[in-house]
């Protein structure tokens, strides 16, 4: 997922310099593997004051990440879910609901459920960003949550373009198809659906692409197309320097997704932010 774990409005990421790690802890809880907890963000989840944690490992190696240590499980800790429990509670008076994204969190969809469990006996609303490649795993904790935002990176109908984008190196078709169960789930869910895909110039930037998204995922409550914007730290180096896709072509993007039937779609740039289209 493009998230950065320096959010403008979060004070705290929860590092392991002052806690116990696994053999402190219950050994019968389920282990979360973390790249960082923040105490809370206003920007990770629609209308509400959230902790967002930070899961690392990810099946993708998209070379725009900018999540490249969480992606790779660089700089990852261990916690169990009743550590991770406890320190978003010390929190639980600034805070209504708890984002959690990556990485590709659904790969730990065990013990978030456990963690899941407790913060909704708390009250807590609950969001998850995924990458849309384990369709069963999301089906087993899409139970738990009151949002999901996923990334369809392009489209699904081409599965050498999706390999290529992602950086995947399995199955291309294998990998599509997982996409597209994903993609079923969320649809059966009736749980409120964001769909994003980032645009890069020259891997998905054209208007049929966006139509062929459009098509799959008609079902989404929101449809954001949010624009690459080079920085260092990239997974691939090169893509530092890669030209930006202006406002006015994201426009046109928008709105080709708008005319494939889509209820609401945003399209978020550095020149203007955030647009309905
Ligand atoms: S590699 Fe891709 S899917 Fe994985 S965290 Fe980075 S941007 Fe997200």
């Amino acid at each position: 997922m493009q998230k950065t774990r320096s959010k403008q409005d979060s004070k705290t990421i929860y590092a392991p310099t002052n806690i116990c790690y696994t053999g402190c802890d219950n050994m019968n809880e389920a282990i979360l593997n973390i790249g960082g907890l923040t105490d809370f963000s206003t920007v990770d989840f629609p209308g509400k004051l959230a902790s967002v944690l930070f899961l690392c490992g990810c099946p993708f190696r998209c070379p725009w990440c900018y999540n490249g240590d969480l992606a790779l499980s660089k700089n990852c800790f261990e916690l169990s879910v009743g550590v991770v429990f406890e320190k978003i509670m010390s929190w639980r008076d600034m805070i209504d609901a708890v984002a959690v994204t990556g990485g590709e969190p659904v790969m730990q969809a065990d013990a978030l459920i456990d963690l899941f469990k407790k913060l909704r006996a708390e009250g807590l609303s609950l969001k998850i960003d995924s990458d849309c490649f384990y369709p069963e795993s999301l089906e087993k904790i899409i139970p738990f949550l009151d949002y999901v935002a996923v990334d369809v990176k392009t489209s699904p109908g081409r599965p050498l373009e999706y390999a290529k984008v992602t950086g995947f190196k399995g199955d291309a078709v294998d990998l599509v198809k997982k996409v597209r169960q994903s993609l079923e789930v969320l649809r059966k869910s009736g749980k409120p659906i964001e769909v994003r895909t980032t645009i890069v110039s020259d891997m998905n930037d054209s208007a049929q692409i966006i139509k062929e998204i459009a098509k799959e995922v008609g079902f989404a409550d929101s449809y954001v197309l949010q624009q690459f914007e080079p920085r260092e730290g990239l997974l691939d180096k090169s893509f530092e320097s890669k030209e930006v896709v202006e406002r006015k072509k994201m426009l046109e993007l928008g709105k080709a997704a708008k005319e494939a039937g889509l209820k609401k779609v945003i399209v978020r740039t550095k020149e203007n932010g955030s647009e309905v289209v």
